[in-house]
């Protein structure tokens, strides 16, 4: 199939598109003022979360204490329940920034997220069985012993100690009844048991405690690291005595502690300091908790799809787009996928005969060239206002603990991150215009797997703290 032919349009089409992106480029633009501003919020909250329990921001403390002293050995399970998929894996920690790992990954259906949630937790023990009666077979899990594990659960979850955790909210779309506000620690152990799985929960993390700790372990400069995937966060360290809401329970002050900051939810609620757009309240005010992770609905790749998608089906009703075709395909509800935007961004080609491909092979659409270019010009704005608000959250960090002078490298994860083009860059484009030149201390940098060999480390030092009795 052919792109409709440009000439045959009327002439005003080219200048139609180009005015119409100017009206979405005021949208989406963030001037580097508005930035400052944002961070400054954003220091606010971070402060306030750590002060007291409930907050927006929930600022978990995550009884991971200090940096991995790269003394960390043995076998390890982890088990890495995502927004996408489900991944379990057994590590051999061999020391001085080395590993090995075998892993298996299953993806989830959009039943699964909504169905009860012993269910889902019951398919992890399924699947973490299967894996390590394979692992016998193969002779690299030695039959009879019983592995420790370390169970990556990658939403917000209240922790009075290591392991355990009680969900506070679901995010990144799931919806499973009967999990918030239970320990998800002890609905996994029944299922181990219900399995009968030879494995030994030790540590819950987030997958940002573990790209924290997984990326030190190879790159002690870092001290925050971040994921922008499915979902967005960041975690980094804190001193004890600086976490006034655990200020109380004995613990040495001087100690550090990771913070799992759930900055997803950052602004959510009060919606006072983030630019959001018309389509941005509509995703909101659609999905499964309207209010919550307004940060993360800016952000992350659940949801920048939907975004360029909502502006496409704005121009269809205005007449602008795709007139006498037939548009049902692209106007179901997430349709257009966030990888759709990074092909777009990164198609090569003069023609764009890549986008060419997308309109015509999933949504049954022809496009001109001035349309597809409009599109790819749409899809640099939402991605790169999300790579500027992303920077807004890391400078905050960076602000508050002072790591600008000596500057610190920020460990970045997800697909986002990843494989959108010019996702890394972007954020650094925005930490120099928050920050100016000093912005280019802080230098992210693609992180070390931290749901499956951070999530071993952090069962490591556990175990090693157990032992030593250090509590
Ligand atoms: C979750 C976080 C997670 C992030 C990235 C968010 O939706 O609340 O716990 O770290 O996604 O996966
Ligand atoms: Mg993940």
């Amino acid at each position: 199939k052919h792109s409709a032919d440009d000439d045959v349009l009327p002439h005003a089409t080219k200048k139609t598109m180009a005015d119409h992106l100017r009206k979405y480029e005021a949208l989406f633009n963030l001037t580097p003022q508005r930035m400052r501003m944002i961070v400054e919020a954003f220091k606010e909250s971070l402060e306030l979360g750590l002060s007291k329990h409930g907050q927006i921001v929930p600022m978990i403390p995550t009884y991971v204490f200090g940096w991995p002293t790269s003394q960390e050995l043995g076998n390890f399970l982890a088990v890495d329940l995502g927004g996408t998929n489900l991944r379990v894996c057994l590590v051999t920690l061999e020391g001085k920034g080395k590993f090995e790992i075998t892993q298996a990954k299953y993806r989830l259906s959009e039943e699964q997220k909504q169905d009860e949630g012993q269910k889902l937790f019951d398919f992890c023990g399924e699947c973490l069985k299967a894996f390590v009666d394979a692992n016998h077979e193969s002779g690299l899990i030695p039959k009879g012993s019983v592995l420790p594990l370390g169970f990556t659960f990658s939403y917000p979850c209240a922790q009075d100690r290591i392991d355990h955790g009680v969900l506070i909210r679901w995010t990144k779309g799931f919806g499973a009844p009967n999990t918030e506000g239970h320990d998800v620690v002890e609905m996994f152990r029944n299922s181990l048991s219900k399995h009968q799985v030879p494995a030994e929960i030790v540590a819950l993390t987030c997958d940002t405690t573990g790209t924290l700790i997984a990326s030190h372990y190879v790159n002690p400069k870092t001290r925050i690291a971040c994921i922008f995937g499915t979902g967005c966060n960041a975690a980094y360290m804190e001193k004890v005595q600086d976490i006034p809401k655990i200020a109380n329970l004995g613990i040495d002050p001087e100690m550090q502690m990771a913070i799992n900051c759930e900055w997803g939810a950052f602004d959510s609620f009060e919606h006072e300091n983030l630019p959001r757009t018309k389509y941005d309240q509509t995703i909101d005010e659609s999905s499964n908790k309207p209010g919550e992770q307004a940060f993360e609905k800016l952000i992350s790749g659940r949801y920048l799809g939907e975004i360029l998608r909502l502006i496409i089906c704005e121009l269809i009703d205005e007449g602008v787009l795709f007139l006498g075709q037939n548009t049902y395909k692209i106007e179901i509800a997430y349709s257009l996928d966030t990888a759709f935007l990074s092909l777009m961004e990164s198609d090569p080609t003069d023609e764009l005969l890549m986008i060419i491909g997308i309109f015509n092979h999933f949504f049954a659409l022809e496009t001109t060239l001035a349309e597809r270019q409009f599109f790819r010009a749409l899809a640099k704005l939402v991605g790169r206002r999300a790579a500027r608000l992303s920077a807004c959250g890391i400078a905050a960090i960076v602000s508050r603990m002072g790591y600008l002078d000596e500057g610190c490298a920020v460990g970045a994860d997800g697909s986002l991150y990843n494989k959108y083009p010019m996702f890394p860059e972007r954020i650094h484009e925005g930490l120099f215009d928050i920050f100016g030149e000093k912005g280019k201390n802080v230098v992210t940098y693609r992180a070390e797997d931290g749901s499956g060999i951070g999530s071993a480390i952090v069962a490591a030092m556990t175990k090693f703290r157990k032992e030593a009795q250090i509590y």
